[in-house]
């Protein structure tokens, strides 16, 4: 599965999922441009990054913020090359029951989950129509397909990357350009750490096998589709969860 020769840009790469799949991309040889939020978090990608001897750095990146992106894809351009692997993973959530979901906590999740990638994979795409090889991976969730209560406005955001990839491998097949999602299910990471006792209990029941996935376990699905491995592979989710949903 090497990634020799490719330049990966990972968003939300501070932490958690993002953070797993840096390493793993760039341990396959990628150079990976990690992203964070602030000046700090930039640093510190840059830091583990080359802890593991991985080339590339730290970048800051608002995904809600056209201009942001804009200038990251163009500053990973002029310092590494064009970006093949793009994977947009930053995500966040804003809980609440639909009859007292304000317009701002829908807003937020459309434009943080669902415009951002939008925006990300048409400023890659420029580069990856042209160098005619590209992949791009979007990190969902098990929500969007089997919804939520108390999550409306995340599940529409995680299922419309969905229908997003499906209509963009369409669009740029011929370009030898492969548009995934990976969905993940409950997974170890700051984002499910803020589950109470109970509601972590009630979750394990339902997944057949008996606990909470690792990042890497993500990451190990977006190598796949990153790599030479997954070439052949366009339109499609994989689904990591432990079985709580089948599709
Ligand atoms: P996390 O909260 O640990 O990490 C999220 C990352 O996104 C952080 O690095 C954060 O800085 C970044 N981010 C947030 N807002 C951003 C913005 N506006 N611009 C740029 N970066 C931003 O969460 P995680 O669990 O590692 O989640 C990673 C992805 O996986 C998300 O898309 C999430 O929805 C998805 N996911 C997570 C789980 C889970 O159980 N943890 C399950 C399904 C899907």
């Amino acid at each position: 599965m090497s990634l020799q020769g490719e330049v990966a840009l990972v968003s939300g790469a501070s932490r958690g999922i993002g953070r797993s799949i840096a390493e793993l991309l760039g341990s396959a040889g990628a150079t990976v441009v990690g992203t964070a939020t602030s000046e700090k978090g930039a640093e510190a990608i840059t830091a583990y990054l080359r802890e593991a001897g991985i080339a590339g750095k730290g970048m800051v990146l608002n995904v809600a913020d056209k201009a942001s992106i804009d200038t990251v894809v163009k500053a990973v351009g002029d310092e590494f090359g064009g970006i093949s692997v793009l994977v947009n993973n930053a995500g966040i959530t804003r809980d609440n029951l639909l009859m007292r979901m304000k317009d701002d906590e829908w807003d937020d999740i459309i434009n943080t989950n669902l415009t951002s990638v939008y925006r990300m994979s048409k400023a890659c795409l420029r580069g990856m129509t042209k160098a005619k090889k590209g992949r791009i991976i979007s990190i969902s969730s098990v929500v969007g397909a089997s919804g939520n209560a108390g999550q409306t406005n995340y599940a529409a955001a995680k299922a419309g990357l969905v229908g997003f990839s499906k209509s963009l491998a369409r669009e740029i097949g011929s370009r030898n350009v492969t548009v995934n999602v990976v969905a993940p299910g409950f997974i170890d990471t700051d984002m499910t750490r803020e589950l109470s006792e109970d509601q972590r209990n009630n979750l394990l029941h339902g997944i057949p096998l008996g606990r909470l996935g690792q990042p890497a376990e993500i990451a190990g699905a977006v190598l796949f589709l990153a790599s030479p491995l997954g070439a052949y592979v366009t339109g499609e989710t994989i689904h990591v969860n432990g079985g709580m949903y089948m599709a």
